[in-house]
Order: structure tokens, then sequence, then C-alpha cells
């Protein structure tokens, strides 16, 4: 870029230098002779800074797309690396729209560069034309002249000159400054409504998870509201912001073309006072315009590269973040057999923001090899205990220990490994069955197929068009599939099953199978998690029977714990009266 800047600084000085040459051979009967040889070479080097700067653009463009695909996948990066409480942080997800929001409005941090540049090219072109410029003020003077063209014959005329040119430069400063803030207020005020406008306009029409909610509900209406919302308050803005560049602008234009006409003047005059020749018009002409303009361009784009700068500011608060996701030294060795005892101790834990906690001093201990089952109301605090366990967020007070050790004293990736987890939410991706569960490119065909046996949707998928090869839904590929909810839940529960990991936790695992799938699984479960510590959260009291033990949760405590039979006999309890309501559907 350097080099374009340099080439397009010299390629219209070398034309104006031979115009000029031209005419005075021209005018000149004993130059005449190199006419010829002054066009040829004129139109040689030409065609060089055509091709050098054809050359030097096509590598702009090449490096412009690696630079925008470079920064894409340092955000990417970026924010599945940081901790999931950072990532769900309002303001990193604000950042991470505003980052592409800029990078389609205002071409990304690759602007910077080209804006750097392009300043460098300014500041280059005004250097030399400044420079050539000088020489009309070391003009000596003819003398003996009246009037207009005695008083340009003086100094005068030289410091009016130079006035002239302070004086645009300061307009021009000012007028490029002020449309620079007025740009950035503009997109300050428009924040919070851009990141609304991403969400109806883009997020939403695109997501076909959304379709059918958005077709039953005519959700279409609303969203044309919001977006209507949006778009007036939009053109209030813009429209001020466009009305202030226009007067800027205006200030600025008529600055420049001011001191060009003056300039132009300046030049006749000395003309026809005889100090420079008829070619050095032209030349001089050329060169008043350049630096004219010049000035005007090297403000814009001084102004430009303020307002990008501060447009990458996002990306650089994304790269900027750090995963806080405390972790210690200790490393821990996988084992597959029930060495593991998880225990949590007065914990307590509210959400980012949140005033009240969900948890409120919670403690109990998982023996090695024990089945847990978690029941309780909604919002109790059920999964949220299970994102701690999974150090998706960390305790306010208290720690949850392993084997005797606060879980933040292990290395994370080696603590990570000994939970496979299937969340209420569970999400599997766009890639092919064998992929979403071995969660590898290269994968042990076998052993997916012994998970998919366990998790009873071996079937389905070899019926499948390309068996494990089959892409799941069709984001990326037309021949994706499409699979039921409770599918969906067995490829979870199969993913979690190829992990193979010691402690397994399974947060409403058959709350989308049906009665037979269910019965299913859970006659296979016994062998699967045998030998294993695992924790079961579930609505479906009877499912939890054949766990060790239960533990009831209500608002943020646990309020009960012992073993079905045990739970029962406390009638005024809340497990009592939870299996009284849900059997009496099935009497
Ligand atoms: P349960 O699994 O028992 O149904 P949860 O643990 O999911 O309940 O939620 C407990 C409470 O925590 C709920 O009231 C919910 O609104 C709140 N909560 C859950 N997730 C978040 C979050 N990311 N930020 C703030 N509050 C949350």
């Amino acid at each position: 870029m350097l080099a374009l800047a340099i080439v397009e600084i010299v390629t219209p000085l070398i034309n104006l230098f031979f115009t000029a040459k031209i005419l005075d051979a021209l005018l000149d009967a004993e130059q005449r002779k190199y006419i010829f040889s002054l066009a040829i070479l004129t139109v040689f080097i030409n065609l060089v800074c055509v091709l050098l700067r054809h050359g030097l653009d096509q590598m702009r463009t090449y490096f412009r797309a690696k630079i925008a695909q470079e920064s894409d996948n340092t955000v990417a990066e970026k924010f599945t690396s940081i901790s999931y409480e950072l990532m769900e942080n309002p303001q990193t997800r604000g950042n991470y729209v505003k980052y592409h929001n800029y990078d389609m409005w205002y071409g990304g941090v690759f602007m910077v560069v080209e804006h750097f540049f392009t300043m460098v090219q300014e500041g280059g072109g005004l250097l030399v034309s400044g420079g050539l410029i000088l020489r009309l003020f070391s003009l000596a003077a003819v003398g003996g002249r009246g009037g207009l063209l005695g008083f340009f014959d003086s100094p005068f005329a030289s410091m009016l000159l130079l006035a002239v040119f302070f004086t645009s430069i300061v307009i021009n400063f000012r007028a490029d400054a002020d449309s620079a803030s007025a740009g950035l207020a503009y997109e300050k005020s428009m924040e919070s409504k851009n990141r609304k406008f991403s969400y109806y306009a883009f997020e939403l029409p695109n997501d076909y998870h959304f379709g059918k909610d958005i077709r039953l509900y005519h959700i279409a209406e609303l969203l044309n509201d919001e977006l209507d919302t949006f778009f007036q308050a939009s053109h209030l803005q813009r429209a001020g912001y466009t009305q202030n560049v226009i007067k800027n602008d205006s200030f600025s234009i008529a600055a420049t073309t001011f001191s060009i006409g003056f300039s132009y003047i300046f030049i006749v005059m000395k003309a026809i006072l005889g100090t420079i020749t008829t070619g050095a018009i032209v030349m001089y002409m050329g060169i008043a315009a350049n630096f004219s303009s010049g000035i005007s361009r090297f403000n814009a784009v001084i102004s430009e590269l303020h307002l990008c700068s501060q447009m990458i500011l996002p990306f650089r608060n994304i790269i900027n973040l750090s995963s806080p996701t405390e972790q210690g030294c200790l490393p821990l060795q996988k084992s597959t057999e029930a060495q593991y005892e998880v225990e949590f101790r007065h914990v307590i834990f509210r959400y980012p923001g949140a005033d009240t906690p969900v948890l409120k001093d919670i403690s109990f201990k998982i023996a090695k090899g024990q089945h847990l089952a978690v029941v309780g109301l909604n919002g109790s605090g059920k999964t949220t205990m299970i994102k701690l366990l999974c150090r998706l967020y960390d305790p306010n007070e208290g720690e949850i220990l392993i084997n005797g050790r606060d879980i933040r004293s292990y290395n994370l990736q080696d603590y990570l490994a000994l939970l496979a987890v299937v969340f209420q939410d569970f999400q599997l991706f766009s890639f092919s069955v064998g992929q979403n569960v071995a969660v590898d490119r290269n994968y042990d065909p076998k052993r997916v197929w012994q998970c998919l046996a366990q998790a009873g949707i071996e079937e389905r998928v070899r019926s499948m068009p390309h068996g494990l090869e089959t892409i799941l839904y069709s984001f990326l590929d037309a021949g994706g599939i499409e699979i039921s909810g409770g599918e969906a839940q067995k490829l979870a529960i199969a993913r979690a099953l190829y992990k193979d990991a010691p402690i397994i936790i399974l947060d409403e695992p058959t709350a989308s199978l049906d009665p037979l799938s269910e019965n299913e699984i859970y006659t296979h479960l016994n062998e699967m998690i045998t030998g294993k510590t695992a924790v079961f959260i579930s609505h479906r009291l009877s499912s939890c029977r054949f766990c060790d033990e239960i533990l009831v949760v209500d608002e943020g405590r646990i309020a009960q714990r012992g073993s079905h039979d045990a739970l029962l006999a406390e009638e005024s309890g809340l497990y009592f009266k939870m299996w009284q309501t849900q059997a009496s559907y099935y009497k």
C-alpha cells in the first residue's frame, strides 16, 4: 500500500511535468525536435505507472479479503474460547453485533489500514505539490509595474496566496472534524437500535427454527412494527447527520474552489509578468489544483481514519477479552472408572447482575459411583447447579470439590474431560451424524454405532441416506436432514456416551421421548452408567426410582434427601406432594 501511495503521488506530477515540457518545446523552435521523444517517454512512463498501479491494487484487494477473513476468524475463535459467563454478557454480545455491523457498513478492520495509507498518500502528495508551489513564492519580481500587475509582482500577493491556502486548510479541517463527530454521534445514538435491527431483520427471519411461531402467531406484523419504528428513528437521525455533512462539505468545497481560483489568477498574472513560461502555467495550475484539492482530501481522510478507528473499537474490545475462567495447574487423569466423589459445600450463587441468589447455601455429596436424581419445581435452581459443576459459572461463596479439592484448582481441560453432559437445551450442529456424536472429524465408526444403539437411534441413522455421513439440518447442505426433537435428544445422549466420561450428567434426558423410547433408554441407562458417577434431573419422578438417592431442591435450597421410599414416607414433604400429583394422572 505504501508502494501504491507513492505511485499515486508520482503519476499526476510526472504528467504535469511532461505536459509542461511538451508545451514549452512546442513554443520553442529549437526544442521542437524533442517533442516526439517526450511524447513517447510520457506514454511509456504512464504505461509503467498504470501497470504498477493495477498490480498493486490487485494485491490490495487480495490482502483486504485476507484481513477480513482473519479478523472474522479471530473474533470467532475468541467467542468460542472465552468463558461462558463472559460470552453471555450483553456487552460482549453487543460488541459482536457492532463488529459485524461496522464490518458491513464501514468496511471493517481493513479500512483503518486503507485510510492510513490514503492519508500517507495524500500527505505525501501535499508535501510534494506544496514544495513545488513554494517555487512560485520565490519568483523574482520584474519591477516597474503599477496597478493590479504591480500588486501581483509584489510580495503581498504571495502572502495573500499563502493566507488563502491557510484559510482553506483551517476551514476544511474544522468542517471535516465536525462531520466526523456528527458521524460518531449518529453511530452512538443508533447502537441499541442497530442491535434490535439485526435481531429483527437478519437473525429472526433467517433462522427457520423461528419460522413456525412467526407464522402461527403472525409475528411478522410485530416484526414489521418494530422495524418501522427503527426506520423512523434511523431516518430522522440520518437526516440530521446528512444535513450536517452537506453543510460542512459546502464550506470545504467553497474554500477549496476559492483557493484554486485565486492560485490560478496568481499564476496567470505571473505569466503575464513574464516570470514563468507558458508550459509552466499548465504545470503550476495543475500543481495548485492538486494542492488545494489535496488539502480537502487530506482532511477528509483524517476524519475517515478517526471515524474508522472508533468503529473498530468493538473488534479491539473483543480481541482484548481475556477468558477469566480461573484454573489451577493440578492435572487430572481421566479414568473411566468411578473414582470421583463430588461435593457441593455451602454453595451460594447469584447470576451476574441479579439481586437475589438462585442457590442459597447448597451442600451435598455424591459418593464415588453413586447415581443421584435431582428433582424440584421449575426455577428451583437444578440446572444452575449443573452449570456450576460444569464450570460455566463459579460459586459466589462456598466451593465445589472433586475428590476433596476445589474444582477451580484443576486444569480446566482435564477437569472438563471428566464430564459428559446432556443439557436440557442441548444443541446439535450442522455436521455429519458421526461428527456430531464423536465431536471429531476422525471418529471410530464402530464405537459411534455402539453409542447410537445404546441411545436407541441406531435404526434411524441406518435408514438415513448416507448413514453416519448424513449431514444434520439444511443450513449448509441442501441434502441435510431434519430430525425430530426426540431423535435429536437420543443423538445428544449418544454424544455423551461416546465421550465415555466417568461423571455423567443428564438434565431432563427423556423430556422429548415417547414412552417406549423412554423405557428403552432407562433399560439401557443402568448398563450405560454402571461404574460411573451420575446425576439426573427429571420431572418424571418414576424414572428417578432407579437412582441410589434423590435430592429435592426447593427455591435454591436442598429441601429433602433420601431414597424414593424414604421420601414418600415424609408426607409433609415436597416430594410426596409432587409424586401424588403426578401419580394421580396415571391412576
Ligand atoms: P431449574 O433447572 O430448576 O428449572 P434453573 O436453574 O434453570 O431452574 O433456573 C433457576 C433460576 O435462575 C430461574 O429463576 C431463572 O430465571 C434464573 N436463571 C437461569 N439462567 C439465568 C441466567 N443466565 N441469567 C440470569 N438468571 C438466570
